[in-house]
């Protein structure tokens, strides 16, 4: 499946919750799941209870839409998770952190992570000092993330509302010189997003 390019809110509306695909808009009374919680499209009254498979399903689209990924690029994380040691779902959840357009995001480089996914592939990133523009690339401990292009009007107008979402405490931000350390890569407990990851993986064991 290729990536959706039909409007984010309806993603929103569909899960019934925010997954903050719209950057400053998510915090204001503009939000769609604050003016209209139900799903999109007609008959959405008579859809009946969803069953074992329909709640996992759902569970795993709403986690696909929060890192904007294509099914196929989701899917080879996952696959990637499988096969490392441990739980499965904790080690998805902190491979998806670790994509580098995730971090611009979390870094607040960048008001969502689709802005985030633009910054990184238009080459605005470097990591360690090196450019670096592929957004799934995966950051470690003790990597310095930095903006190139220090008078991108994008990332300015992005550092000014990072206060309101806050950076995460595994992260160390130096906003003047649009420069962040991967103070250690998050635990499950970092991770506050409503999300039931072991639905997720119980979705793909099927
Ligand atoms: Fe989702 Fe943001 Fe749209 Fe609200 S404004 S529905 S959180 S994308």
């Amino acid at each position: 499946m290729s990536r959706y390019v039909g409007p984010s809110c309806r993603l929103c509306r569909r899960e019934g919750v925010k997954l903050f695909l719209k950057g400053e808009r998510c915090y204001t009374e503009k939000c769609a799941v604050e003016k209209r919680n139900y799903p999109p499209g007609v008959h959405t009254e008579t859809r009946g209870k969803m069953l074992e498979y329909g709640i996992r399903l759902r569970e795993k689209q709403k986690l696909r839409k929060i890192y904007g990924l294509s099914e196929k690029q989701f899917k080879k994380f996952f696959t990637i998770a499988e096969r490392k040691p441990g739980i499965t779902g904790t080690n998805f959840l902190m491979l998806l952190e670790r994509r580098l357009d995730n971090m611009v995001y979390r870094f607040g480089f960048a008001t969502s992570r689709k802005e985030a996914r633009q910054i990184v592939s238009h080459n605005h990133v470097a990591v360690n000092g090196k450019k670096v523009n592929i957004p799934s690339y995966l950051v470690k401990e003790g990597d310095v993330i930095t903006i190139r292009n220090k008078d991108l009007k994008s990332v300015i107008n992005a550092l000014e509302t990072v206060v309101r979402r806050g950076v995460p405490s595994w992260l160390e931000l130096d906003k003047e010189n649009m420069k962040g350390v991967v103070k250690h890569i998050p635990t499950r407990e970092d991770i506050t997003m409503p999300i039931n990851e072991q639905l997720v993986v119980e979705y793909y064991s099927r």
